[in-house]
């Protein structure tokens, strides 16, 4: 069966649909954004064949655990020099899937290529066995703690950063010494299939696997009884998928979708601050989860910050072509709700001083920034996802953070400011912020990246990242016998007295 049908803006669309049924024998198209033509065909996986992967990636996790970590740190490195060697092609599929520009497709390869070395170099040093102080009362006792792997990750993910953002688990949970399991969204199946194929280059077992289907295979992926799933797609998604994995008590991860706001403080670098709103705006078509969706800006500047955006913002190019820097939207339901959120706008008083609903397409959007958009506007409470900007003048930075911390979501958050950068970004309530810069936080493979909120909960990246693919083991070893024998049947009550005096001495003091 050939899951396509017609969107509402008469494109024929590679249907994504969480109860689309997906037996084995079943298959999809995925269809070039820009084109419209069939890039490929694949199986969508049902039930069955989705456990038989996930047993097999059990005996793989086992095989890869006793590898230890010189084993692991091998395969890793080659599976890098790998992608990097390759990287032209994945380049290729992921253009073709998404429509995305190849320059930007070049990026997202480069900075999981970074995240995988980053993962791999620091998981031994992350999961290593370390002595930890027993406490007074226990100081008979040697106490270890270690961070061990999992087992099996089920990764879903989603079509916006299709390497990138999956990597952000798949690297950390194989360097903590998981297997995994990839789900990947139906619109770049390609891309699943292209890194299990060029890690299968490098290590001869199944520890990551490519399953591929609509959500009815992701659902799939929750019910097989993984040892956590680790997801990024939308909040609704997410919350679907909670539900599901807590029939099994299954830990999830949660990287879901944002309304990131950036601050424009009076004292900024407005050229600077106006070129990052632009990209981060823009770029990728504005299918970025931590794209910038909402600008505050201070009143004295607003105006010149105002005007230089709608400057760079006129001066992009858009389309399917080699030189396009806005490409066409990778998933044409996308199209209506972007449409959606421009004509609210501007049937709420909003103005749009480039772009509107005439700059939207059958498969592009161009630039479009909205000023004067109300609060309760769809443009400023959802995840708009395309090239679209609203900008607010504020009349202080209080303002701008009081409403940019007025959302459902917390994900990602920018601050243009002299003077005040750390102090501003300490209090937007958001998992990750950039100072005088715009998704930085992305791209420094140290720093945990995650939201809070309707954006979801939990790391990737970082030590937490590694953390978060593993459990805590906690050994408590007994060196000599207590001179107080506090867990026996034994214990005395002269014992009893003495303990309830040490803690005294102890904790009893406020000071
Ligand atoms: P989506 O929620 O539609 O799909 C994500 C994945 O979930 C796909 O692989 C899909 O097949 C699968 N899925 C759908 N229903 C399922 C179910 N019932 N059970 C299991 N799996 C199911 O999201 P999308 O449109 O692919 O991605 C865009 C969204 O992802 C945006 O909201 C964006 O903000 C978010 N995102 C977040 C981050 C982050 O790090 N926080 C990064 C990238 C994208």
């Amino acid at each position: 069966m050939s899951i396509t049908e017609t969107s509402t803006t008469g494109q024929a669309s590679a249907v994504s649909s969480a109860t689309q049924s997906a037996s084995p024998g079943e298959t999809f198209d995925v269809l070039n954004p820009g084109s419209g033509e069939v890039v490929n065909t694949y199986p969508a996986a049902g039930p069955d064949e989705v456990r038989a992967v996930v047993e097999r990636a059990r005996l793989a996790a086992a095989w890869w655990r006793a590898q230890g970590t010189a084993g692991r740190t091998r395969v890793l490195k080659r599976w890098r020099s790998h992608l990097v060697n390759h990287a032209d092609h994945l380049i290729d599929v992921v253009h073709n899937e998404t429509g995305k520009p190849r320059g930007d497709a070049q990026l997202e390869v480069v900075l999981a290529v970074e995240h995988l070395a980053w993962a791999t170099k620091h998981a031994p040093k992350v999961m290593k066995r370390r002595s930890v102080f027993p406490g007074l009362l226990m100081s008979n006792m040697a106490a270890t703690l270690e961070y061990q792997p999992l087992g099996v990750i089920g990764v879903i993910g989603p079509w916006n950063y299709p390497v990138f953002t999956p990597m952000g688990s798949i690297a950390y949970a194989l360097a903590a010494g998981n297997a995994v399991v990839f789900k990947p969204s139906e619109y770049t199946p390609g891309v699943g299939h292209w890194l299990s194929n060029s890690f299968a280059a490098a290590c001869a077992q199944p520890v990551l696997q490519c399953v591929t289907g609509m959500g009815a295979t992701g659902a799939a992926l929750v019910d097989a009884k993984v040892d956590k799933i680790a997801f990024t797609g939308s909040t609704a998604t997410g919350k679907r998928i909670m539900a599901a994995a807590a029939e099994h008590l299954t830990p999830v991860l949660m990287e879901c979708g944002g309304k990131d706001a950036m601050l424009v403080d009076a004292d900024a670098d407005l050229e600077a601050a106006a070129d990052a709103a632009t990209w981060g705006a823009m770029s990728n078509a504005g299918q970025t989860c931590v794209g910038v969706e909402r600008v505050y800006v201070h009143g004295d500047v607003y105006d010149e910050f105002v005007d230089r955006v709608v400057d760079k913002a006129s001066a992009l190019t858009v389309g399917s072509g080699d030189d396009a820097q806005i490409g066409p939207i990778t998933m044409p339901k996308q199209i209506g709700i972007i449409a959606g959120h421009i004509s609210d706008a501007l049937d709420k008083g909003g103005r749009a001083l480039l772009g509107g609903p005439g700059a939207v397409g059958e498969r592009v959007v161009g630039p479009t920034v909205l000023v004067d958009v109300p609060d309760d506007s769809l443009a400023m409470t959802e995840e708009t996802f395309g090239p679209t900007i609203v900008i607010t003048r504020v009349a202080s930075m209080d303002e701008a953070i009081e409403r940019t911390n007025n959302s459902a979501f917390g994900l990602g958050s920018t601050v243009f400011s002299k003077a005040r950068g750390a102090e501003l970004a300490a209090r937007i309530r958001s998992g990750m912020t950039a100072v005088n810069s715009v998704i930085s936080f992305a791209a420094i493979a140290a720093l945990p990246f995650g939201g809070i909120g309707d954006s979801g909960f939990g790391r990737i990246h970082g030590a937490d990242g590694i953390r978060e693919f593993t459990r805590a083991k906690s050994v408590a070893r007994q060196r000599f016998a207590a001179p107080l024998a506090l867990t026996s049947f034994d214990r005395t009550k002269k014992t009893d007295e003495l303990v309830g005096k040490a803690i005294k001495l102890l904790h009893g003091r406020a000071g």
